[in-house]
């Protein structure tokens, strides 16, 4: 990756002193987002393509590309292996430039390279609290489609989680070079089950299966108004970016006659039922803009990258515990978004990701550790994508770094240089899977009870104690069903201690209250859990069940966690 040219600063930043005007405009050219997707809707093979795009590689495939690839063999890996998973993805950095100003996606400054940083959201297997933790430190989402399938759970969850915290979303509906469904009806479904508008700024020339290239519709006074063709033409394998001809309109006509006109006619439809691009609707989470693409074609990828450098917003201010923003030229500060212990058996390591809110970080510089008040040296940095570990001297807002060793840190914690600044904390989000974990012996008990306060506090899952069970047999609750694995693997290998794990048969968790616990436990199929953080958790044996309460019992509490189902 080459290194960026300093941009220039805006004259809005006049006044204020150099390292200011630095970080200002470093963040004001920086798009930091994740993409939000179901398993199989496409999210590596898009990846591969932005990053093709950006000529980070010049060949897609080499970010996964497994062949002739040596590496370290740790048990992490092994699992990682086995499932054919990556759990060690994290962000992925590229410069990019809008090639044209004036064009949709270019943002009228035809000097500034921009700096994406994708961050990347586990899905399959590993869907866990981490995929949702992702979402605190991102700017911006894109949701990302399959065009047979549609809106399909895991995308669901995301993306409340991405209404939750106000993150802005750009819908791309993608693999239209096979069949799948009519556009209009796509957009319908986005429209009825989530209450976002979509606000299609491309639209598809050619049916799911035949896909040509891109209308653009005009915004502004043009709104709706077929302004440009953008026909794509096949590479072999979709291995290259797809080469692209600019046409006029009339040109479009002539080229592809009706399928053309057919397009532009729904083009102009959508703006007759307020379809049309708005910034300000956009980013407060009400209208998503629409792109469709190939990623494996390589088509429409350009157009994805254009928009989120036009629309997407670039790293602001952070609110702190007391609502006080922390401006992004303030001094440095970063929130850690994710904790990764055991990655390579051979160092012990355990990596902390934060995110940069504040400053420049400087590889070397002594921060502070808000929750613990205590110094911590950044001697060891890092960004992490795929396997590939590269040391990281500086970073600005919007930017994730790894930092090795980082035993005290977990989710939600702030890193800050004077005037201190305190972060609010990550949210437990809705867990999803429920098991009890036991101590193999008696005589281990006292390595258990620390493994597990240890494992609870980096928040690899969450700890459910009551009367009933006792300590010797928390619970544990988590978004997905890989993190027992982990717990177990992380006790055996850093504890010495072998737990026996046992899946509990609920399927939900509720906030209540200590008015409700007692009727509560009296209920089949319900108990009553105390979380680490004192807050009250009803787990709920199924939805049928939880329905049924609510119905004969409405007066108890049982308010849904965020990103419930
Ligand atoms: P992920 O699980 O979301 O990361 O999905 P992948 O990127 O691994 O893609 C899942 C499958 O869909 C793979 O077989 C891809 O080759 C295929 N795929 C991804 N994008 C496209 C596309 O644009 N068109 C078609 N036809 N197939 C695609």
């Amino acid at each position: 990756m080459s290194t960026p040219q300093a941009p220039a600063a805006s004259p809005t930043d006049a006044g204020k002193p150099a390292s200011s005007r630095e970080v200002l405009a470093e963040a004001r050219r920086r798009r930091t987002f994740a993409v939000i997707s179901h398993p199989d809707a496409g999210k590596s093979t898009l990846t591969e393509a932005l990053a093709l795009h950006a000529k980070v590689i010049s060949e897609a495939g080499a970010v996964h590309g497994k062949a002739g690839r040596k590496s370290t063999v740790s048990d992490w890996m092994e699992m990682e292996k086995a499932r054919g998973i990556s759990v060690s993805s994290t962000a992925l950095q590229f410069n990019y430039s809008s090639p044209e100003s004036g064009e949709p996606g270019a943002d009228g400054d035809a000097d500034i390279v921009n700096v994406i940083n994708l961050v990347d959201t586990p899905g399959h297997s590993d869907f866990s609290e981490d995929t949702y933790r992702v979402l605190t430190a991102v700017d911006a989402a894109v949701m990302l489609i399959d065009a047979a399938k549609g809106l399909e759970p895991q995308t669901l969850k995301l993306f409340q989680v991405c209404r939750h915290r106000g993150i802005p979303v750009i819908t791309v509906i993608n693999k239209w070079d096979r069949p799948g469904r009519a556009p209009l009806e796509l957009l319908d479904e986005i429209d009825e089950r989530i209450g976002l508008t979509p606000t299609p700024l491309f639209w598809p020339v050619g049916i799911a299966g035949d896909f040509r290239g891109l209308l653009r519709r005009g915004t502004g006074d043009a709104a709706g108004e077929a302004v440009e063709y953008i026909r794509f033409t096949r590479t072999a394998g979709g291995a290259k970016i797809a080469p692209e001809e600019n046409l006029s309109p009339d040109e479009a006509l002539e080229r592809e006659g009706d399928t053309w006109t057919e397009a532009a006619e729904e083009a102009e439809l959508l703006s007759a039922s307020g379809q049309d691009h708005d910034q300000e609707m956009f980013l407060a989470g009400q209208t998503s803009p629409v792109i469709f693409a190939s990623a494996m074609l390589n088509f429409g990828v350009r157009q994805i990258l254009d928009t989120l450098v036009a629309l997407a917003p670039p790293p602001g201010a952070r609110l702190d515990i007391a609502d006080k923003p922390r401006n992004v030229d303030d001094a440095f500060s970063a929130v850690v978004f994710k904790v990764q212990a055991g990655m390579d058996t051979a160092h012990r390591d355990r990596l902390a990701f934060m995110r940069v809110v504040s400053g420049v970080f400087e590889r070397g510089m002594v921060v502070t550790h808000a929750q613990t008040g205590k110094p911590f040296a950044t001697k060891y940095a890092l960004t992490v994508f795929g396997r590939e570990r590269t040391t990281v001297e500086n970073a600005y807002p919007g930017d994730v770094v790894g930092l090795v060793n980082a035993t005290a840190l977990a989710p939600g914690h702030t890193l800050y240089v004077e005037p201190k600044v305190e972060f609010p904390p990550i949210p437990s989000f809705a867990p999803e899977h429920f098991a009890i974990l036991r101590a193999e012996s008696a005589s281990k008990y006292k390595q258990f009870r620390k493994a597990v306060d240890q494992l609870d506090s980096e928040g690899v899952v969450q700890i459910l104690r009551n009367d009933i069970r006792g300590d010797a047999s928390p619970v544990m609750a988590a978004v997905g069903p890989m993190q027992f694995e982990v717990v177990a693997a992380r006790m055996k290998a850093e504890y010495n201690v072998d737990p026996k794990i046992e899946p509990l048969g609920y399927a939900l968790a509720r906030r209540t209250d200590p008015a409700s616990e007692v009727e509560l436990n009296r209920q089949r199929g319900v108990e009553v859990f105390t979380r680490s953080d004192g807050v009250l958790l009803a787990l709920v044996s199924d939805k049928w069940r939880l329905q049924y309460i609510q119905k004969e019992l409405p007066d108890l509490t049982l308010e849904p966690l965020v990103a419930a189902t």
